[in-house]
Formats: structure tokens, C-alpha cells, sequence
């Protein structure tokens, strides 16, 4: 960091407290309305990646548990929540609602020291969304037939959901609201490094006073999830993770009668325009990016930047990033994070080498980074090609492939040129140009001078193979219930 900006930018340390979080030594998994030991006796450490410290013991869940959480479950739908009226549903959702907005700064908290990212995100962004949508969704409870008049809304029965590290509690929101207010019983898996918050919520919907079995958390590894996928009496999945590993939950389905939801991967396009508002568009291109070290599934990991105005938008980046803080995720301050694991941390670094052997020149901002944990600095790489892996390949951290563009049409070509489809943003003055770029993009979100904007509200989700199924607003209902 240049010393001027050094200068500007030093400030004390501003710690939150971890003490409003009491951290237990081992989490079990939640069965039945209890909680239980795993069948193997088996439990893994999670580590806080802010300083590589064992954190607590998390339950390895197997067949065994997934089986006895799927039997609870069907009970549970058949005898109890089946029968629960409409309204009812929507108050127990309401009060596990009001009871996560009680518990928010522990759940922040919580968050930040299991996923590594910063605890300004946390508490403002992730942990008042997942509080939302289980208030949007506990308004829709008693409403499905008015979302869907005529068409006698139904719900599935047993829904089987598998979420990823990225955003833990809130992607457990945005699984576990919908299928509870569409009259669903639920057995959910949170990813293998981020467990904690999932433990907490399990804490709070038993607190609800959830009738038993409505709600089971089967902690574990990949094969807990593979075993979800794979038990033949669950009526759904809802998958929000890699590509990869959605291809292969859609081959272990195939044939049966489940329903599926996929929420996968991205390579999202920021295309600034030479009239954009420049200052915002950079504001625009940090948050697509670097919120949260990048590990955002609609990040706008690549930018296009027009071609006369590519030196001035790179200039004021650079000035911009350098500003950014990386470091203690608990601090207020601090901008950027941790990595959310060494397997994540060196998945990056090998894009970083990739990068430049392919030919593009990359630039870091220069930043002090804390000598443990796993920290990187903001990354940027110019001279990028369509072709290279780097423009071609999801990294999911902060690092961001700059290419520049002349014509509408190219760029609109360009960012399309992609396997994936998850979201877009559109820099520009104009409004005809926003509606004729945001119409041809193949992009199941377009934002208009502005990125990484959510609300329960509003349906997400992916083109191609970024997935199919939509989560959030009245759309994000269908793939719960079934219809006449
Ligand atoms: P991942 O490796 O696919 O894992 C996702 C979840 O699936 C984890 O709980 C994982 O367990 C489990 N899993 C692994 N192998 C499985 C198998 N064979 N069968 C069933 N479940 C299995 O993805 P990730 O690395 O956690 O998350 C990052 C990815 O999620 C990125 O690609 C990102 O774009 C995507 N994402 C998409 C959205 C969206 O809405 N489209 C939102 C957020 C993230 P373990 O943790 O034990 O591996
Ligand atoms: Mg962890």
C-alpha cells in the first residue's frame, strides 16, 4: 500500500466481541426433534480459517442417520404437518423468524468465525436476509391458493436439501423457508466447513417448539449428501452448490420421481459502458467481486469494460482496491476476509498460476496479510482472452479477469460466451441500452448500475449450467408443491 493511502485508510482495530457466541465442543445431529450422537460415533473439526484454529467437533453424519432423519420426517409430514392447518404453519415460521432476529449478533458472530467471512457482511447482509426470508416466506403459508389460483397447490412430502459454505445460514434460509410455508417436512446438510451456524438455527427452530420431525439437520461430508440424494423416500432435492456436483446429483436422479432444484455455479459478466457514472460503476465492480473474498456464486468475477474508458476504470480500480482492507474477519473494519478453507485458499492459487502462464498480467493490491490464517490479496488480470481458463472457469475468490469490448453487439456475444448463467450487471446512462443488453443476455439476473442486490422477493437463479429451479418470491414456491 502507497504510504498516502496507507495513511488514509489506517484504522484502530475495531474487534466484536466473540463472547455473545458460546461455542460448544461438539454438535450432534438433529433427529427426531433431538439431538443426536451420529451412528458411527464419528465427528470432524471445523476450523476457523481466520487463524487456523479447531473451532468445535461437528457430527459425521452417515446412511444410517440420513435414514432415521428421512423416517422422522415422513412421520412427521403424514401425521403432523400435513394436517397442521395453513396459518398455523406460518406462525411456527413467524417465530422461528423473530427468534433468529433475537439471536442475530450470535448468529453473525457465529458466522464470521466458521466461514471466515468479515463481520460487517454478516451482521448486515447475511443474517438480516436469512431472518427475511423466513418472514416472506411464513407470509406465503397461508396464501398458496391465492399465488396459484385454480391450480390447487399441493405439497411434496419429505424434501431432501444439500447447501454450500459460501453463505451458510443464508442458504440454509432460502432452502428451509419455502419448503416448510409449502407444507414440506425437511432433512438438510450444511457444507462440511461451515456447520455452526446450521447447528444454531437447529437450536432455535427446536426452541420454536417445530413439532418433532418437521425439521432435521444430517450434518457431514459429501457422502452424507450422496446419501440424501440417493434415498428413495424423499420426494425432492434442492442442491445449491458446484457444477460438478450438481451433474452428478442429477445422474443419481434420473429415473426416479424425485423433484430437483439445482443452484450451481457461475462466471458472471460486469459490463461497464463508456457512459456509465464511472465512480459507481468501480463501487460496482468491488462489491461484484470482492464481497464476501469472492465467494459469491453470481460474482462478477468477469468485467468488460469498454475500450475507451478501460484505462480510466482500471486506474480508479487499482486506486480502489488498494484501499481495501484484508485481514481479522471479526474486525468492523476490515473489508475482505479469510478464504473459507486451505482447500479453497489453494484451489485459488492454482487459478492465480494458470492465469498468468496463459499470458495475462495480473495485479495485487498491495496489502499487509495476517502471517496466519488464509488471507490473499485482491486480485485483478488484464490482457485475459476468451479462451483462457481464467475467463472460462468459476475460482470463486477475489480475483477478477478484465477484458475490454467496442461495440454492443461484442460484448453482448462475449458474455454469453460462458457454460454457465447465473447473473449479469449492466453499467450505463442509458435505459433503452439497459433493457436492449439485459434482454440478450442469457442470465437469470440482470442488475442495472448496481450488483450483488437480494431480497426474498425476488427469484434467483441460473440459465444453462448454472441450474434450473428458482429460489426466493412467489417462484421460488413452485418447486415445493405440486399441482392438479
Ligand atoms: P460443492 O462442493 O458442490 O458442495 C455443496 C454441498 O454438496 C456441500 O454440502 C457438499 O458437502 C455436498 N456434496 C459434495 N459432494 C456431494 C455428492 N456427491 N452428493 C451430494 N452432496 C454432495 O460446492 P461448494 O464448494 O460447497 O460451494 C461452492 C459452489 O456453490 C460454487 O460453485 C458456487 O457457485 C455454488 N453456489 C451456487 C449458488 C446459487 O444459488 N446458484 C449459491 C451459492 C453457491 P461437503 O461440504 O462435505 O463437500
Ligand atoms: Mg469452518
Amino acid at each position: 500500500m502507497s504510504k498516502k493511502t496507507q495513511e488514509i485508510w489506517s484504522y484502530a482495530p475495531a474487534p466484536e466481541s466473540s463472547k455473545v457466541v458460546q461455542i460448544k465442543e461438539k454438535y450432534d445431529l438433529y433427529i427426531d426433534g433431538k439431538f443426536v450422537k451420529p451412528s458411527s460415533g464419528k465427528y470432524f473439526k471445523s476450523i476457523n480459517p481466520a487463524d487456523e484454529s479447531e473451532i468445535c467437533s461437528i457430527a459425521y453424519g452417515n446412511e444410517k442417520d440420513v435414514d432415521l432423519a428421512v423416517k422422522a420426517a415422513r412421520k412427521a409430514y403424514d401425521t403432523v404437518w400435513s394436517k397442521l392447518s395453513a396459518a398455523d404453519r406460518g406462525k411456527y415460521i413467524f417465530r422461528i423468524a423473530r427468534m433468529m432476529q433475537e439471536r442475530s449478533r450470535e448468529l453473525a458472530v457465529a458466522e464470521s468465525i466458521d466461514s471466515g467471512k468479515t463481520i460487517r457482511e454478516a451482521r448486515d447482509i447475511d443474517i438480516p436476509l436469512a431472518c427475511n426470508h423466513f418472514f416472506y416466506y411464513a407470509g406465503w403459508a397461508d396464501k398458496l391458493d391465492e399465488a396459484f389460483p385454480g391450480r390447487k397447490p399441493k405439497s411434496l412430502g419429505v424434501v431432501g436439501q444439500i447447501i454450500p459454505w459460501n453463505f451458510p445460514l443464508l442458504m440454509a434460509a432460502w432452502k428451509i423457508a419455502p419448503a416448510l410455508a409449502t407444507g414440506n417436512t425437511v432433512v438438510i446438510k450444511p457444507a462440511e466447513t461451515t456447520s455452526l451456524t446450521m447447528m444454531i438455527l437447529a437450536d432455535i427452530i427446536h426452541e420454536a417448539g417445530l413439532p418433532a420431525g418437521v425439521f432435521n439437520v444430517v450434518s457431514g461430508y459429501g457422502d452424507t449428501g450422496a446419501s440424501i440424494v440417493n434415498h428413495p423416500d424423499i420426494n425432492k432435492i434442492a442442491f445449491t452448490g458446484s457444477t460438478a456436483v450438481g451433474k452428478i446429483i442429477q445422474k443419481a436422479i434420473a429415473g426416479t420421481d424425485k423433484k430437483l432444484t439445482l443452484e450451481l455455479g457461475g462466471k458472471s459478466a460486469n459490463i461497464i459502458f463508456d457512459d456509465a457514472p464511472i465512480d459507481q460503476a468501480v463501487e460496482g465492480i468491488i462489491n461484484g467481486i470482492f464481497f464476501n473474498q469472492g465467494h459469491v456464486c453470481c460474482a462478477g468475477s468477469r468485467l468488460f469494460v469498454q475500450e475507451n474508458v478501460a484505462e480510466k476504470v482500471i486506474e480508479k480500480l487499482k486506486h480502489r482496491m488498494a484501499s481495501l482492507l484484508v485481514g481479522d474477519p471479526l474486525d468492523k473494519n476490515t473489508d475482505i476476509g479469510a478464504i473459507n478453507s486451505k482447500e479453497q485458499f489453494d484451489t485459488i492459487q492454482q487459478y492465480l498460476k494458470i492465469g498468468v502462464n496463459e499470458g495475462s498480467e495480473i495485479y495485487q493490491s498491495p496489502c499487509n496479510l495476517p502471517k496466519k490464517g488464509y488471507y490473499m490479496a485482491p486480485t485483478l488480470f488484464l490482457d485475459v482472452a476468451q479462451s483462457n481458463t481464467i475467463a472460462q472457469e468459476e475460482i470463486f475468490g477475489p480475483v477478477l479477469a478484465i477484458q475490454t469490448f467496442r461495440t454492443i453487439d461484442e460484448v453482448i456475444q462475449k458474455a454469453n460466451n460462458t457454460p454457465f448463467g447465473l447473473a449479469a450487471g449492466v453499467w450505463t446512462d442509458k435505459g433503452s441500452r439497459i433493457f436492449n443488453v439485459s434482454s440478450q443476455l442469457r442470465a437469470g439476473v440482470v442488475w442495472a448500475n448496481t450488483y450483488n442486490k437480494f431480497d426474498p422477493a425476488s427469484p434467483f437463479g441460473g440459465y444453462k449450467e448454472s441450474g434450473f429451479g428458482r429460489e426466493g418470491g412467489l417462484h421460488g414456491l413452485i418447486p415445493y408443491l405440486k399441482f392438479d
